[in-house]
């Protein structure tokens, strides 16, 4: 029934992406002759309208988060990397706070 409503349903261990072409993040910097299936490898899955993450995945997100905070604790960091991974985890959180709300 899922893929009859939903045909270009593509699934992930990150997320699982709806693929509506017009939203896709992944595709935004090519060639609109190029934009016509979804480039997992430039997933942007906290980004994207199409970016659909259930509890299944949250392990990992969690994971990526315990992580990001525990290397953000080295005092050692150069600004450059800390700023980098400030980001991700900025990116992310939205995700994970929305993933252990219910917990
Ligand atoms: S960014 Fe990810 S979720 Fe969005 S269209 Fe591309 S592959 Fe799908």
């Amino acid at each position: 029934m899922l893929r009859s409503e939903l045909p270009d349903l593509h699934f992930g261990t990150l997320n699982h992406c709806l693929w509506q072409a017009e939203q896709a993040e992944c595709t935004r910097h090519l060639p609109e002759a190029e934009r016509g299936a979804p480039l997992i490898g430039a997933c942007q899955p906290a980004r994207c309208r199409n970016s659909a993450v259930t509890a299944a995945h949250a392990p990992i997100w969690l994971a990526e988060q315990h992580d990001l905070t525990e290397r953000l604790r080295d005092r050692r960091l150069l600004a450059a990397r800390r700023a980098a991974l400030r980001a991700r985890l900025d990116d992310i959180k939205p995700i994970t706070t929305a993933l252990t709300q219910d917990l």
